[in-house]
């Protein structure tokens, strides 16, 4: 099995950064935070750079 994003709803800010540089697998929602909507099989190097992006570190990507 492959990697899988996580991310901690609770510190995130909703800066969007992740929607920007990834939308396959982040997404704002109606509460203006972030969520994971494809947790597995996206693009890791794009998940990488949301991860690198975060200002709050709260994407983690983990086996
Ligand atoms: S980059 Fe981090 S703080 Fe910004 S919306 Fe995504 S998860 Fe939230």
């Amino acid at each position: 099995m492959g990697k899988t994003v996580f991310l901690d709803r609770e510190e995130c800010i909703g800066c969007g950064m992740c929607q920007d540089i990834c939308p396959e697998v982040f997404e704002l929602d109606e509460e203006g935070k972030a969520r994971v909507i494809k947790p597995q099989g996206g693009p890791e190097d794009l998940v990488e750079q949301a991860i690198d992006a975060c200002p709050v570190s709260c994407i983690a990507f983990k086996e």
